[in-house]
């Protein structure tokens, strides 16, 4: 269904970022504060800090960015040397403050506080069953039942035989940032299907979603966790511990957080993001290239793939032919269909001297509904654009994400049922062409069979447990205006 929603609203979109750290003697709050803002295209919709000050738990969860999520006397509020942090984009429960994270309960044998990004895939069964044992849940999010499912393991074994019993029964994506009274950890799922990293700062150690945020603190990238690993910070800050608790022949790693998700400047599963679009642009050039006056992205998703494909194209113009308002976007009210329509030209504005009387291609990371592709095929012609060509750095999605990515329904998606000709058809472009799937593997240097591809083949690496529970029941998703979709 065509909402009239344009640019960043058609994407994908993101999930959660999550993040950890441990201190000597600094206080955890102000860095867990900075590293939730790097970590900010991540999840919009909440934030959290929770942190220990050795004798008891210290929580701060509001709604809202980073930046009006927490004033100075939150922060103050925050006490003690460890913590974690979260920032939320509902990818399971509802859209309020209930399943705002850090999710944080005491129990018999302590306090524990829960980050999480992914999605679970047999979370009712879970939920079922702890609530026949007696659990009571405050939130319908996913998050609570990994934590309800550990606290109970603590009762009957320590930590690490704790988490390896919880991780037994969990089942789907996540990238977990824990603190246990005072101890912080991280856990990868055993398919790696989420990222999570470890760095050293300055007195401390931190676990974040992306190495950006390690950079934000001026620290450095030590490694990402390993699928299917635990790590323990060491009190005081000293170090950390690792616990291999669960291996698999092979892993699941998200592509499309190299393709879309993650910031350019953090590095992946050992690839720095930015490069990787670079190469993807550059194979797309050699699988699917086209002689054209000029080459141009979609602002800013595009950006670096367009400009590995420039590069191999050898010689051909590489300019800007749309430019952004970066002003536009979830204060802006636009209530009626007409007015969502119009947000494409309030968003974007054709650059008239590099299109008119040329021939162009038009590069973005990914075609999900193909709402924005048509408009801006639009946009170029009224601009005078004489051929429009084009050229996407993924292959095709022809199904929805079940692993904690908002991609959209699959009736929404435009190549679920189509043809890459039809589509072309559709966004009214010249020529289209998607990269390969083994183009991806390739440039991301993995084999196929260690990563996620359910999106763009339809197969996914966990069993789903119910389809029909999944994002066309219940699941919110925000418009760029900040407020539930309404598609
Ligand atoms: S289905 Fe697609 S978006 Fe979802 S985890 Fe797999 S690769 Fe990532």
């Amino acid at each position: 269904m065509d909402t009239g929603r344009a640019l960043d609203a058609d994407g994908p979109t993101e999930k959660c970022g999550v993040v950890g750290v441990s201190f000597a003697e600094r206080d955890a709050a102000l860095p867990l504060y900075y590293s939730l803002y790097a970590l900010q295209h991540r999840g919009q919709e909440s934030a959290g800090i929770v942190t220990h000050d050795g004798f008891q738990q210290h929580s701060h969860v509001a709604m809202g960015l980073v930046g009006d999520a927490f004033s100075e006397d939150d922060l103050d509020a925050l006490n003690g040397p460890t913590g974690i942090g979260h920032v939320r984009y509902p990818t399971s429960g509802g859209l309020d403050s209930s399943c705002a994270q850090p999710f944080s309960v005491s129990f018999k044998s302590g306090s524990l506080g829960l980050s999480h990004n992914g999605n679970l895939v047999n979370a009712g069964e879970l939920r079922s069953e702890l609530e026949n044992l007696g659990h009571a849940f405050t939130s319908d999010g996913d998050t609570e039942v990994i934590a309800h499912d550990l606290a109970r393991n603590l009762l009957e074994a320590d930590l690490v035989r704790a988490v390896k019993r919880t991780m037994g029964r969990i089942h789907g994506s996540y990238s977990l940032t824990i603190m246990h009274d005072d101890t912080v950890l991280g856990v990868r799922d055993p398919e790696g299907n989420r990222p999570l990293c470890i760095g050293k700062l300055d007195g401390g150690y931190i676990l974040a979603s992306e190495s950006a945020a390690i950079d934000t603190m001026d620290g450095e990238l030590v490694r990402d966790v390993r699928p299917g690993e635990l790590v323990v910070l060491r009190e005081g800050g000293s170090g950390f511990d690792s616990y291999q608790l669960v291996e698999r022949e092979n892993t699941a790693h998200c592509f499309f957080e190299h393709v879309y998700f993650a910031r350019p400047d953090s590095v992946i599963d050992g690839t720095l993001v930015y490069e990787a679009r670079r190469g993807l642009g550059r194979r797309l050039w050699q699988e699917s290239g086209v002689d054209t006056d000029v080459v141009m992205p979609v602002p800013d998703s595009g950006r670096a793939f367009a400009s590995g494909y420039a590069e191999a194209a050898e010689g051909v113009e590489f300019a800007e032919g749309l430019m952004k308002n970066r002003y536009v976007g979830r204060t802006f009210i636009m209530p009626t269909q007409d007015e969502r329509e119009r947000a494409v030209r309030l968003k974007l504005n054709p650059i008239r001297s590099t299109v008119e009387g040329r021939t162009v291609t038009l590069i973005d990371d990914s075609i999900v509904r193909g709402t924005t592709s048509n408009q801006l095929v639009d946009l170029l012609r009224e601009a005078g654009a004489e051929e429009i060509h084009m050229r996407i750095g993924a292959p095709p999605i022809v199904a929805p994400c079940y692993m904690g990515i908002d991609m959209a329904s699959r009736e929404e998606l435009i190549a679920a049922d189509r043809s890459t000709e039809e589509i072309r058809e559709q966004i009214g472009a010249d020529s289209l062409a998607y990269l390969s799937i083994d183009a991806v593997a390739e440039v991301l240097g993995e084999v196929r069979e260690d990563l996620c591809l359910g999106c763009v083949t339809g197969e996914y690496p966990y069993d789903i447990e119910d389809e029909a529970t999944d994002r066309d029941v219940d699941r919110p998703r925000i418009d760029d205006q900040g407020l539930p979709a309404d598609d």
